[in-house]
């Protein structure tokens, strides 16, 4: 968020440093202390949100060892387990599954960042532009898919792609990687949010002019990329963007004048595999997905100031790896081609990594997210 470059020097020294809560303890409402008010941690200058959509252990588990029994995730040493729920269903979607880590709320399935009743929650990203961070998404779907939509996007239904689209250029969102073109300039609605969002001084491509390896990304403007036309290809079938997207994420990011960033990357066809039941579907989006988790610690272990968290909205197909199965040949079976409800695994690495163990629930990653960049709590 470029405006607030000159947030003032007071609110630099103050409410602008996240690195002021160091160490400190904070009592939460009187009667009420939640397990991570008495977490002490060094406050992360930047948060970077991976979610790898409908990746549950076992889908873990099958990439593993479908990739030589070692995957990046093997160096988390702070591991959490969440409960997926939405305030509907036991059995949550990727809408109220992502609302829970953008709003901090539990909402109903299909909801993209609204409450139960359907009123807008800032979202995490924009709180992080509103306190003066620079954020991005990367996502290996459409933009408007209920994952990355949740993070910049209030409707009431996640099938409102082009309502969620015409969120975009209400938000200053620095830097974005993702499919899904056809619903900004080829709309019923006939406007073209591609030239909305260039009005605002964004650079915006699209695989239709260049491959995204071929450009240079000029780091004093706001830059989008459309990888497709509506969905990308799954990564059987060449789409092989995750990795270089996720690296020039980071690049443009760590380039901005902003006191650090949000960014949130998600692996978003790990769930299509899941729905479809097809094992190798699943696992080979996992093995990407993990190579994107590699690049990016090896960004946060350089840099130093950078939280990493994993995790998943929910797992999908009630995915086994059964009797016969071998390392390299997963004999897979499914109970359903739905999601399903079963706890859901949280890495994080790096500053604030120990807020992340434990049991709790999908809107705790919210709080822990917003504590350790130091935003003041919420009245409730
Ligand atoms: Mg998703
Ligand atoms: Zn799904």
């Amino acid at each position: 968020m470029k405006k607030l470059i000159l947030c003032s020097i007071a609110l630099l020294a103050f409410a602008c440093n996240p690195k002021q809560t160091v160490g400190t303890v904070t009592k939460g409402k009187p009667g009420i202390v939640t397990p991570d008010d008495t977490v002490h941690f060094t406050a992360p200058k930047n948060i970077i949100l991976m979610i790898g959509d409908g990746m549950g252990l076992t889908q873990i588990t099958a990439g593993m060892y479908m990739n030589g029994n070692k995957l990046n995730l093997e160096q988390f040493k702070y591991i959490g387990l969440h409960k997926s729920y939405s305030s509907d269903d036991l059995v949550t979607d990727s809408a109220a599954g992502a609302t829970a880590f953008s709003c901090g709320q539990k909402t109903y399935n299909g909801a993209i960042g609204v409450d139960k009743k359907g009123r807008p929650v800032q979202t995490i990203l924009e709180e992080a532009e509103q306190k003066g961070l620079a954020t991005g998404i990367v996502a290996t779907c459409s933009m408007t898919h209920a994952t990355p939509g949740s993070f910049f996007a209030h409707q009431k239904k996640r099938e409102m792609v082009e309502e969620i689209a015409a969120d975009l250029p209400k938000v200053d969102l620095d830097f974005f990687i993702a499919g899904g073109k056809k619903h900004f300039d080829r709309r019923k609605d006939e406007q073209n949010l591609i030239e909305t969002l260039k009005g605002k001084g964004y650079v915006i491509f699209s695989y239709f002019d260049e491959e995204l390896k071929n450009i240079t990304i000029d780091p004093n403007k706001n830059f989008g990329y459309f990888t497709a036309d509506v969905e990308p290809l799954p990564v059987s079938q060449g789409r092989d963007y995750l990795v270089p997207a996720s690296l020039m994420a980071l690049d443009y990011l760590t380039k901005q004048p902003e006191k650090g960033f949000f960014l949130m990357i998600e692996g978003s066809q790990i769930d299509w595999g899941g729905h479809a039941n097809d094992s190798k579907y699943i696992t080979s989006e996992v093995i990407d997905f993990d190579k994107a988790i590699g690049a990016v610690l090896d960004f946060a272990k350089q840099d130093g100031e950078t939280l990493v968290i994993i995790t998943a909205d929910h797992e999908t197909g009630g995915y086994a790896i059964n009797p016969t199965s071998t390392m390299d040949t997963i004999v897979a079976a499914f109970t359903t081609d739905k999601h399903t409800a079963a706890l859901i695994p949280v890495f994080a690495w790096g500053p604030g990594e120990e807020l992340f163990s434990g049991i709790y629930e999908n809107t705790s990653i919210y709080d822990k997210m917003r504590r350790a960049f130091g935003f003041s709590k919420k009245v409730q």
